[in-house]
């Protein structure tokens, strides 16, 4: 990502989209736990999380030095810590929960990793402090509209759009549709950003 970027979406700043952000406090929060090639990455949408959830955190994954202040915070006794992971494989299924209210006093913990399906995949089979989290089970419903990246996993939702999804199921409906639409338009600015077109409306 060059200089010229956005700091707060990561387009190019004539593209930028920052001034539809609208920022919400939610009762669940997200800890977004980012592969090192994520943040240099213009379609990365976990900026956009940011910007709906100021008190989301941010965590850089290195493989051998786990995040000390989501350690931190996953030790304090009010968090209830959910992983944000497909259980698509019979050791992970057994971690597989559904979703639960936290009780009272309690506050979920969503950590949801960031990056390539395979750097995804990676990062999870190297860290062992994250074995212990309960996986949340969870179907997403729509397909994926992310199309910014070509990979073999096409269809498979982007980071935003897994949080819209966490949002409506933990009662966020306000917090997930704005998300959602600052997804949409930051897809439309994106695309007219890599195809040199006018920026989209600037209504
Ligand atoms: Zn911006």
């Amino acid at each position: 990502m060059s200089e010229a970027n956005c700091p707060g979406c990561g387009l190019a700043t004539d593209y930028c989209v920052c001034r539809w952000a609208r920022p919400h406090q939610t009762q669940a929060r997200l800890a977004l736990l980012l592969h090192p090639n994520e943040p240099a990455r213009p379609s990365n949408t976990a900026r956009l999380i940011r910007q709906v959830l100021p008190d989301s955190s941010w965590h850089l994954w290195a493989r051998k030095q786990p995040p000390a202040e989501l350690l931190q915070r996953l030790k304090q006794p009010h968090i209830q810590p959910w992983l944000i992971f497909p259980a698509d494989r019979p050791e992970l299924a057994e971690r597989a929960h559904p979703w639960q209210p936290p009780a009272a006093g309690k506050t979920a913990l969503f950590i949801l990793p960031d990056g390539t399906w395979k750097e995804v995949r990676k990062l999870l089979r190297q860290s062992p402090w994250l074995d212990d989290i309960p996986i949340l089970a969870f179907d997403p419903p729509q397909r994926s509209r992310y199309t910014l990246r070509r990979n073999p996993d096409a269809d498979h939702l982007c980071t935003a759009e897994v949080a819209t999804a966490l949002l409506q199921l933990t009662g966020e409906p306000g917090a997930a549709n704005d998300l959602d639409r600052l997804l949409d338009r930051f897809l439309s600015h994106y695309h007219a950003w890599q195809h040199h077109q006018p920026v989209p409306d600037r209504s």
